[in-house]
């Protein structure tokens, strides 16, 4: 950030407010204190059978590799919402009966919120921000081309929870 969002004034400074015990971007014309907080990213791991539907990335960062559909929350919508959303866009595919399963809020920019959802059927598609959209056996997951660790942990949690057919939520 290099200007002030309130008043336009490049007079930022970093410094601990008054009544705060850290530091913030505080600018020094209008006052207003630039507070950085992690952003909310929603998303869902579409199940159909034995199977998980993984997007192929076509935009950097990690084009080319495997994710969940997952992305910013809107501000009009609920984290429910967002995770059916993002599974329409980047997969084509309708999810329904979604249940939360994974947080992870060890990354420093966002919380992400991932939830399990049953696949209404096999109609699925890339959507513009993918370049392919399959599903996989828990034998088939390329592994080695996982775009993100939120996302390993979410495959690796559930066919380990598969197993005994119990899906607790996962706080990291
Ligand atoms: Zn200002």
């Amino acid at each position: 950030m290099y200007y002030c969002s309130q008043c336009g004034s490049k007079q930022l400074i970093k410094k601990v407010p008054e009544g705060d015990t850290r530091s913030r971007i505080v600018c020094e014309k209008c006052h207003s204190i630039h507070y950085q907080n992690p952003k909310i990213v929603t998303g869902c791991l579409p199940i159909w059978e034995d199977k998980v539907l993984l997007c192929k990335r076509a935009i950097e960062p990690r084009s080319g590799f495997w994710t969940l559909p997952a992305g910013y929350m809107e501000k009009d919508e609920s984290v429910k919402e967002g995770a059916i959303r993002e599974t329409w866009e980047e997969a084509g595919a309708n999810v329904k009966q979604l249940q939360l399963y994974l947080i992870v809020s060890s990354s420093q920019k966002s919380v992400s919120m991932i939830f399990l959802g049953q696949l209404c059927d096999l109609k699925f598609a890339p959507g513009i921000e993918s370049l392919d959209v399959q599903l996989f056996t828990k034998e088939e997951i390329p592994w080695e081309e996982i775009s993100f660790r939120f996302v390993r942990e979410a495959l690796t949690y559930y066919f380990e929870d598969r197993v005994k057919n119990q899906f607790p939520v996962r706080v990291d």
